[in-house]
């Protein structure tokens, strides 16, 4: 499936408008465990399945497939592209193209999802706003290689569908709200935090030339992805994490399933790098600074 593929299979992937329906049924989902008597295995289920997909996510869709910061197998790639399928942000391929475009345009007019463009726009508006609802195939050339990725991307709502009916048939309809709904909800907001506020709140250690942030908080709860200044530092990097202080899930669980052979090579930042482009210490950016959006494209 290559750059010339047609406006049909290039509008697969993600984006579109009918989300903004699927987001609110599970938000409404997600309120109805108020009626409902939770049990606990409920909600450790819920905890597994966020952290999970979270992690599919950060360690597959981005710091392999946007990145390649690390090696593992076909079986393994594939596995972790199905898991951050059932996230519902899209199929890896439009995710991908999406995320390099961000990196390659941070900040700028052409940014997706710059919080400069309003906070409720990089938030939500975009994923649901149908305006880039096409996989963008020129940033994802190495990727489109795979059939299999494609064939996920196209069919990316699959993996949820089929996640939301296994959740459904063994526990009920509690397991299915608590497990399956709450935990989608929770998802989708740690996701939306990232893309609206690692740009907008934290501190700076690097001049990356754009407005990223590390913020302890989002760091915590996205499994590491709020070390996003220093990701913006060093993009090779499969630890976004760069000291022991900044806690990074996503990275000691890629430690994990190294020494299991699953995964391999993962890259760090050697010394110099991480001395490389440091700014002066000084008064962290705030919530106070609006940002701004760079005029060079
Ligand atoms: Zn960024
Ligand atoms: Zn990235």
């Amino acid at each position: 499936m290559a750059a010339g593929a047609s406006t049909d299979l290039r509008r697969e992937g993600g984006g579109r408008s009918f989300m903004l329906f699927v987001y609110l049924g599970l938000h409404l989902g997600a309120i109805a465990i108020f009626w409902v008597e939770v049990r606990l295995v409920d909600l450790i289920l819920a905890f597994v399945l966020l952290q999970v997909r979270g992690f599919c996510v950060s360690g597959g869709y981005h710091r392999l497939l946007a990145h390649h910061s690390y090696c593992t197998s076909r079986l393994m790639r594939f596995l972790l592209s199905a898991g951050a399928c059932t996230a519902l942000r899209g199929g890896p391929l439009w995710w991908v193209a999406l995320h390099r475009f961000h990196h390659r345009h941070s900040d700028t007019e052409r940014d997706t999802f710059s919080p400069a463009k309003g906070f409720w726009w990089s938030y939500a508006g975009w994923l649901v706003s149908g305006r880039y609802d096409q996989t963008d195939y020129n940033q994802v050339r190495d990727l489109a290689r795979a059939p299999e990725l494609c064939w996920l991307n196209r069919w990316w709502l699959l993996p949820a569908l089929l996640l939301a009916a296994a959740v459904l048939l063994l526990g009920g309809w509690t397991t299915f709200l608590v497990a399956f709904c709450l935990s989608s909800v929770l998802l989708f907001h740690s996701m939306a935090a990232l893309d609206s506020l690692n740009h907008y709140i934290g501190r700076r250690r690097y001049d990356t030339g754009d407005d990223s942030r590390n913020n302890f908080v989002l760091a915590l709860i996205t499994l590491g992805e709020g070390w996003h200044n220093n990701h913006h530092h060093y993009q090779s990097a499969a630890n976004s994490g760069f000291f022991w202080w900044e806690v990074d899930g996503t990275y000691t669980l890629l430690r994990l399933l190294s020494w299991f052979g699953l995964v391999w090579n993962l890259r760090k930042p050697t010394p110099a790098i991480l001395r490389r482009n440091l700014l002066r210490r000084r008064p962290s950016s705030s919530r106070s600074e609006e940002p701004s959006l760079r005029r060079t494209a």
